[in-house]
């Protein structure tokens, strides 16, 4: 029996080392502040996409539930990075018009990895055009942490729609989906086309 002085609750003096990480979350370039991120990813994971039923999903193939709901696939392209100022890593989500600087970049470095980019909007708007712009590379390439591989993590966030989107297989593995909110609404921060 535990002692009175714990009147029956199970203290916890810090949750436990894998709860004080912090998660991995999907982000999109954002509308105010352009966001200045350290890129961890060696390339892009991109793949075309469609916008169904308020959510982006994979296009899958020919008679994927976008492309039976007419929708045309459209290409989105994803990076591990690490936002400097304050440690929090992100996935971000870019649109086809910031492919161009990062494949540039790439063919440049034959890298990603390291480049420190600005993402952000033309507009102020939430559904502005989105931009990614290298500003230079870090110095302590040997100290950057390991790259997640993303497509495990998008594959879960894209399972079945009639499936959760998190749910318990994702509990060991590395890369977790944080909370089923960190899916950003897409409706909100849809870029205009
Ligand atoms: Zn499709």
């Amino acid at each position: 029996m535990p002692p009175i002085e714990h009147y029956g609750i199970e203290w916890a003096r810090r949750p436990t080392n894998e709860e004080m990480e912090h998660q991995w979350r999907i982000t999109r370039p954002p509308a105010k502040s352009p966001m200045r991120l350290l890129i961890l990813s060696h390339d892009i994971t991109g793949c075309y996409t469609h916008f169904v039923h308020g959510r982006t999903r994979p296009h899958t193939s020919s008679n994927c539930e976008g492309c039976q709901n007419n929708r045309l696939p459209e290409w989105h392209g994803y990076l591990a990075c690490l936002q400097s100022t304050n440690g929090l890593k992100w996935i971000l989500e870019v649109t086809k018009g910031c492919a161009k600087a990062l494949d540039e970049e790439f063919r440049t470095h034959r890298t990603l990895r390291g480049a420190i980019i600005e993402a952000g909007r033309t507009s102020s708007k939430v559904n502005g055009r989105q931009y990614v712009r290298v500003l230079s590379h870090a110095e302590q390439m040997d100290t950057l942490q390991k790259a997640p591989n993303l497509q495990p993590f998008l594959a879960r966030m894209w399972q079945q729609r009639d499936q959760p989107l998190f749910n318990h297989e994702g509990v060991n593995d590395p890369i977790k989906i944080a909370e089923a909110t960190s899916e950003p609404s897409a409706t909100e921060n849809r870029e205009a086309s």
